[in-house]
Formats: structure tokens, sequence, C-alpha cells
């Protein structure tokens, strides 16, 4: 029998409605057991862990990304896999910032969550958490583990978690990843994409859990006042900025821009260029708008997204690298968080 450990966090599948004020708040884990009465009918030997204050995702900070992979990490070697119950609305960031804590995974570890509280008739957290469960419980003949890496189960499909983002505020089908198809689908049976998986080369599991919050973002806009962001632009604010450019990277020639970046760069500062498109990914120089940024050392961020590219920031910022290490680093895919 497979040993399960499902690591509640909060977000909506836990949530329930104050009579009082009409809100939705987090509550005991208990809550959601009581409502998955099949949890009890899985074949599987399923243990739970519950933030002692379960949160509304919108809360999450470092210290919740720590403690939940230091769970993982002390029970690695006692269960097969590991459920972790999300809000949706950053489930994106919290998977790709496990992604890169998470190094050298060889089990599954899935983040699913919900669009409608588990105690309401039309829940979709209940399928959610049950296919979720069995995802993670899922080994092939040679007794591996089918998925090895961090993803995010909603809604019928399997995404990898650094590369899905959410894009629905209502819909059950909350998240989408159109830079990389999914890893499995769920249907009358799970159906897994075998060459999408992700294996690590790394022999053993290695957990990194510090991050930096020295990273600022910028989503550029027409008539953006650039001028309100200079002191993001200096290196004691921040290391590294995502710039969030249009299409394939481009940008205005906007000269207070271009000096902004410039002295940053040469300063030691490091910019990462992402589209705001869900899709496609950064190609600098394709068009002369974006040209600039090649010549003064933009690092292109590809297909990245958003949340991958922040996250992956904070991540390596967090290692005593220099400048150039990092931006070598920003280049290659360290758990398939891009296409090269
Ligand atoms: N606000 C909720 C959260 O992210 C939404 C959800 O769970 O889907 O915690």
């Amino acid at each position: 029998m497979r040993n399960i450990l499902l690591i509640y966090t909060g977000g909506t599948i836990g949530m329930i409605k104050d009579q009082r004020t009409g809100e939705l708040r987090s509550f005991d884990f208990e809550y959601i057991y009581d409502h998955v009465p099949e949890l009890e009918r899985i074949n599987l030997n399923l243990k739970s862990i519950s933030f002692e204050k379960p949160i509304d995702s919108s809360e999450i900070n470092f210290e919740h990304w720590k403690e939940i992979a230091e769970i993982i990490e002390t029970n690695y070697e006692y269960y097969d896999g590991f459920v972790v119950l999300h809000g949706s609305d950053t489930m994106a960031f919290t998977a790709s910032a496990l992604s890169f804590m998470l190094q050298g995974l060889q089990k599954p570890v899935i983040l699913t969550g919900s669009q409608l509280p588990i105690g309401t008739i039309r829940t979709d957290g209940k399928e959610n958490l049950i296919t979720a469960v069995e995802i993670a419980a899922a080994y092939d003949e040679k007794n591996e583990a089918i998925v090895q890496e961090v993803a995010v189960y909603f809604e019928y499909s399997l995404y990898r978690g650094n590369r899905c983002s959410k894009i629905s505020a209502n819909q059950f089908e909350a998240f989408q990843s159109p830079n990389y198809p999914e890893l499995a689908i769920a249907g009358v049976s799970i159906d897994f994409s075998i060459e999408r998986l992700f294996r690590t080369t790394l022999p053993t599991l290695q957990v990194h859990t510090a991050f930096s919050n020295q990273i600022g973002m910028v989503k550029l806009f027409p008539g953006i006042p650039i001028e309100f962001y200079k002191s993001l632009f200096e290196l004691q604010n921040t290391k590294a900025i995502v710039l969030e450019t249009y299409g394939a990277g481009n940008a205005p020639s906007d000269s207070i821009l271009q000096e902004y970046i410039t002295k940053y760069i040469n300063s030691g500062g490091i910019v990462l260029n992402v589209t705001q498109c869900s899709s496609g990914a950064v190609k600098q120089g394709t068009y002369q708008t974006s040209a600039f940024f090649q010549k003064i050392g933009v690092i292109s961020g590809g297909n990245l997204t958003t949340e991958a590219a922040l996250t992956k920031l904070q991540y390596l910022i967090s290692f005593n690298y220099s400048p150039k290490e990092i931006c070598i680093l920003l280049t290659k895919s360290l758990v398939g968080e891009m296409d090269i």
C-alpha cells in the first residue's frame, strides 16, 4: 500500500462561509476530511499535516514555502508521494518556487485546490483532491514514481508546476500551461504523457529554502511614468528585476528607461525579460524595439512564465553567485521551467 502525505496549507477548498459577514475563511483540515469520506475508502495509507493556521494563498510568503519544503524533506523517505492543498490564487508561484527548492526530486509533489469550497454541492474540490492523491500514488511496474516533479492538478489536467498560471478567477478550469503541454489528462483513466515528464539527473533530494526579497518587477504599459520606478533600478534596493515586456520582448525606445536599465546592469543588476503574452517566447533582437536589450545585456527569459521568472530569481539571488554566474543560470533550464 502506498503512503501519501497530504499537506494542508489552506485555500478555498477548506473554507467555509462566515455566517455573520458572508466572507469565506479558512477552516481546519478535519472539515475537508468530513466532506470527502471517499478518502477513507481509497486503498492508500493517507496521512495529513496541516499549517497551524491555514491561510488564504494571497498571504503566502517565503516562510510558508520553507515550511512546505521542510515538511516534504522531513517526510521524504517515509512517503511515496505528497499532495499540497493550496489556494489557487498563488498556486503557480508556490509550485514554481517548490520546483526550484526541491531539486533532485524523485517522488511526486502535487498541488491542488478548488474554486468552490469542499462543503458546497457543486464543489470541484472533491475530484481535484481525489485525483491528485491518485496521481501522487501512481507508480510504474519498475516501482518508480510516474511523476517525479512538482505539478499542479486542476480540473482533469496535470501541469508542470513551473509552467502553469492561474488564468480564471471563476471557471473550474482555472489553470493553463500554454508553453508546455499537460503531463496527464484525467478521464476514465489517468493518461500520463510519459515523454513530457521531468527526470532529474541528481542522485538525491537537495532542499534549498532561502529566497531573496531583493527582486523587483516592472510591467510595461503605454504611458508608464517610468520616473516613479527609479529607486527600483538601484542596486541597494534590488539585485534583479523581471521586466514584463510586450510581445516577443519589445519595449518603447524611452531614453529614461534605457538609461535606468543601462546604469543598473553596469552596476551589477540583472534584468530578465519576459513577455506579457501568456504563450510564446521573448526573442530579443527580432524587432528594433528589443535590439537595445540585446545590446545592453538584458537576459531573455525565453518562454518562462512570470511566476517562474520571479521565483527563479528569488531562488538564484539567495546564493552567493556573481551576476555573471546568475546570468548563465538564467539561460539554462534548471527544472524544466523553460525551453532552450
Ligand atoms: N483566495 C483563495 C486562495 O487562493 C482562492 C482559492 O483557493 O482558489 O486561497
